[in-house]
């Protein structure tokens, strides 16, 4: 990632959410670099159908900011 440096193995937080979030399936979703359809979103949350559905209508409700564990 460019304009930061590593140095002894420490990084800046900012670095370490940038890599999870370029990684993180969800927030690829927010981004909308993977397209879904989306039937609710506000400016906190984004709700769209699941690629795989368990049962008809099944329906993801997500953060639009990053979280590693929820
Ligand atoms: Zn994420």
């Amino acid at each position: 990632m460019a304009g930061f440096k590593e140095s002894a193995g420490i990084r800046p937080i900012t670095a370490v959410i940038a890599k999870e979030t370029m990684a993180c399936l969800i927030c690829s979703i927010i981004d909308g670099r993977i397209p879904v359809k989306i039937i609710y979103e506000d400016s906190d949350t984004v709700a769209f159908l699941d690629a795989h559905p368990a049962a008809p209508g099944h329906t993801m409700l997500v953060p639009r900011v990053h979280a590693a564990r929820v």
